[in-house]
């Protein structure tokens, strides 16, 4: 039996922990912290992430917990919409909840560590699933591949009331964006993002949700509803970081998944799909090939689409945060709208 080490028992972790075959491998799966998220967020699923949640068989679960989107708009500050769109095929679930179903899928063989991993265990292959500042990819693509640190900061939150009907969706400021999405049990999970100097690390939330209220006072009237009924302890704030390019996500021995391979921002939703994604296409070819040619065919088949999604995510971010060119921006996104 192959020894496999997985270093990060996120989403990523968990779901390659899941997909994994118990009777060719033996998996360890090394997690720092032993308890859930401590505050609620919330991720889209893209029908492609609900396909490998299927895989791993508990996409009835994933959306019995979680919410549909329905009709999203895409709106200026002050809560004009450009578009109106239906997202009916993306749920909203929460990540505590997600991570709580991977963990059942995952088979009663596979071992669990707990505590930061600060040397790479002597397996047969050690996965990269350790998030965007991923201590596997520093120590097999050397200390160059480290994290990069964006200008932008984000906070998102639940709040316990539901999203007043034709208010759901993002709305893009000048140098600053808010999104409202349905929670689960009828509430509403919001986020806002903006440049910043705060942190980069141990974020204040107190003092960032301050100045969050402070930004979007002129906004829409919708924005600072929800602002008012976020508190800090439901409220998460941190700078994005982002992964550094890389040409490939596989070396002899080593692998990354998830963030630890292209960590990307947030404004395409694609992160954690993305991650589930790569679990479920490593698991199978693992299960089905010899060791360096499961490798080779994961890293060439996940590629040029996560690659591809990071850079358009970067591009996504310039456009919804443009500072100078926000009224242009504004103007072609009129231009092109419908839905008014
Ligand atoms: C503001 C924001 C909003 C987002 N919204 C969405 C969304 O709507 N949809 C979406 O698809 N994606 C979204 N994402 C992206 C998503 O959160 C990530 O892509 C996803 O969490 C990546 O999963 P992962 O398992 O690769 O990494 P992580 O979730 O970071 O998990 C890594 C795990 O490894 C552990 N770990 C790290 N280092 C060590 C170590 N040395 N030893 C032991 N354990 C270690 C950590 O504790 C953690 O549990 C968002 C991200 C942000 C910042």
């Amino acid at each position: 039996m192959d020894a496999v080490a997985v270093i990060g028992g996120g989403l990523a972790g968990l779901a390659l922990a899941a997909g994994l075959d118990p009777r060719r491998f033996r998996v360890t799966v090394h997690e720092r912290r032993e308890e859930l998220p401590p505050v609620e967020t919330s991720l889209a699923m893209w029908p492609e992430a609900q396909q490998a949640l299927d895989a791993l068989g508990i996409l009835p679960a994933v959306r019995a917990a979680g919410s549909r989107f329905g009709g999203m708009a895409l709106m200026d500050g002050a809560g004009t919409p450009f578009f109106r769109t239906q997202a009916p095929g993306v749920i909203g679930v929460s990540r505590a909840d997600l991570l709580s179903l991977l963990a059942a899928a995952v088979p009663d063989s596979v071992a669990r560590a707990y505590g930061q991993v600060r040397t790479l265990p002597d397996a047969g292959l050690v996965v990269g699933a350790d998030g965007v500042h991923s201590r596997v990819r520093r120590a097999v693509w050397g200390n160059r591949c480290r994290a990069r640190l964006s200008p932008y900061v984000a906070l998102r939150g639940v709040i316990a009331e539901p999203v007043t009907p034709g208010t759901g969706g993002e709305y893009w400021g000048r140098g600053q964006l808010f999104g409202i999405t349905p929670a689960s049990q009828g509430r509403t999970y919001w986020y806002a993002s903006y440049r910043s100097d705060q942190g980069p690390d141990g974020i204040a939330v107190d003092e960032a949700l301050a100045i969050t209220r402070a930004r979007f006072a002129g906004s829409s009237a919708v924005i600072g509803s929800v602002l008012a009924a976020a508190t800090s302890a439901q409220t998460l704030a941190q700078r994005i970081w982002t992964a550094p390019p890389l040409r490939r996500y596989a070396r002899e021995g080593a692998v990354l998944v998830g963030d630890a391979a292209h960590a990307m921002m947030p404004n395409l939703g694609r992160g954690a799909c993305e991650a589930l994604i790569d679990a479920v296409t490593l698991a199978e070819l693992l299960n089905s090939r010899p060791l360096p040619d499961a490798l080779q065919a994961y890293s060439r088949r996940r590629w040029l689409r996560s690659q591809g999604l990071r850079v358009a995510s970067s591009a996504m971010a310039r456009l919804a945060l443009a500072e100078r060119a926000q009224p242009l921006r504004d103007g072609l996104l009129r231009l092109a709208g419908w839905g008014r």
